[in-house]
């Protein structure tokens, strides 16, 4: 196996002590914020009670909201000279995040990064072109500077402007991007609109994550330019994409647990689920200078998975991100995933790349209403055949998740769409 960083292939033992000591040291330097000295205080966690990572049960856990109510620095660890650089989170759920990095930190930030592409495939004689939105948003510059740092020719070119992302690929041979789930399709159908094909692009691997998406959705994508794609985990609070990723093996998403530790949990306990049962991921920074955070509840619901990789990483794998605990939405008493959606409607050939979700009330019940667009090929006069998709689709759709939604077919390109992650569901009940 090819490695970018001896971590890669440490076994579980090597794993488990170095998280121990590093834990031990992000502990000390959260003490320099008032907020975690007085949360570690208040449970009486001091400079030495840690004896084992699973200790790591005893720090309370941080959410959004304490995130939030620190803004913009109150988790700053260090003195403010030392940093160089913030972050936010993108604020698809209200008020931003803001996380400040040292030197040091956007270095091993750069390192994790680049051994993840490595792990993927890419190497230093890759073209890399970075399509997503650069800015407070950590897919620009957090991508970036991993490409940079692996060796690539790595391009800027950010999110939209799908005609000059095109150029660029052709002009500059790119082989790896980094694009948006939403972003993909669109780039995909523009090109097949104006009758080219998708796959005579010198493109190889597409890097894709930042917001959920089925393997349905996957392959339909795979499919459309003859690529691979690798899904890429991160979020804000834990600097950003480089937290997780698949190998060649494609069967989860690796964890590098030699600079984060990762639980998961059950939302409303706060208890360890077993290995292969689904709860919400929790995270601890290991190596962060600047804002250490510990035991994050990143409303993300994965699981361990069970056994080791076929790859030769101890390091754990989650699967993929199934849904966030705060996308959940309960209509009519059932709770529901807007991925439970995505996956029945990427089954049908003939729906094209968007979907919305309404969910509305009448005044007397609450009703769901799933907008789905239809590939143009598809779009026929004959009346008759779109009613057939649309008694298939809700059909299907009662199968999954219990309740018959009223199915809208709608042209391509017509349902809106987002700049950066895709908003699928739209909830405008005032019970909510
Ligand atoms: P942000 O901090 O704004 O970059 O948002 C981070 C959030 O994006 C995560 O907590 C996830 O909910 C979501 N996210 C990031 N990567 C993925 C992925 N590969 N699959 C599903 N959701 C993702
Ligand atoms: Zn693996």
């Amino acid at each position: 196996m090819e490695i970018f960083d001896p971590a890669e292939l440490w076994n579980k033992e090597q794993i488990e002590s170095v998280q121990l000591a590093r834990l031990k040291n992000a502990l000390a330097r959260a003490r320099n914020c008032a907020f975690y000295r007085e949360r570690l205080d208040q449970a009486g966690i001091g400079p030495d009670s840690l004896r084992s990572p699973d200790d790591l049960r005893r720090i309370p856990f941080t959410t959004k909201q304490d995130l939030r109510a620190q803004y913009p620095s109150g988790l700053l660890c260090v003195p403010p000279s030392e940093i160089v650089r913030m972050h936010c989170s993108s604020g698809t759920t209200g008020a931003p995040v803001a996380v400040c990095h040292t030197q040091n930190d956007v270095n091993v930030w750069a390192d994790l990064m680049a051994r993840c592409l490595y792990m993927a495939g890419v190497r230093r004689e890759d073209v890399f072109q970075n399509m997503s939105g650069y800015g407070l948003f950590t897919g620009g510059l957090g991508i970036h500077f991993g490409a940079e740092r692996l060796g690539c020719m790595t391009i800027p070119a950010g999110a939209g402007n799908t005609r000059r992302q095109i150029k660029l690929i052709r002009d500059f041979r790119t082989t790896v991007v980094h694009i948006l789930p939403s972003y993909a399709l669109i780039l995909g159908e523009y090109l097949r609109s104006n009758n080219e094909n998708p796959r005579d692009l010198p493109l190889r691997i597409a890097i894709v994550g930042a917001e959920p998406y089925t393997e349905e959705f996957r392959g339909r994508v795979e499919d459309l330019f003859g690529i691979k794609i690798y899904n890429s985990y991160g979020l804000s609070e834990m600097n950003g994409p480089g937290v997780g990723f698949e190998c060649a093996e494609r069967n989860g998403l690796h964890i590098w647990e030699d600079a984060y530790i990762a639980e998961v949990v059950e939302p409303e306990t706060g208890r360890p689920v077993p290995v292969g049962e689904v709860g919400e991921l929790v995270m601890t920074s290991l190596c962060r200078e600047g804002m250490p955070i510990l035991r994050y509840r990143t409303r993300d619901l994965t699981r361990f998975l069970p056994g080791e990789c076929a790859c030769g990483r101890a390091h754990r794998r989650v699967d993929r991100i199934l849904g966030r605990t705060d996308d959940m939405f309960i209509i009519k008493g059932v709770n529901v995933y807007p991925m439970q959606i995505e996956e029945v409607l990427m089954a049908f050939p003939e729906v094209g790349q968007n979907y919305l979700i309404l969910l509305e009330n009448d005044g007397v019940s609450d009703m769901m209403r799933v907008q789905v667009e239809v590939r143009d090929e598809y779009f026929v006069e004959d009346m008759r055949i779109l009613q057939n998709l649309q008694k298939a689709i809700a059909r299907r759709l009662r199968a999954e998740i219990l309740l018959t939604p009223r199915v809208e077919l709608v042209e391509s390109n017509s349902l809106p769409r987002a700049e950066g992650k895709a908003v699928r569901v739209r909830d405008s009940r005032d019970n909510k």
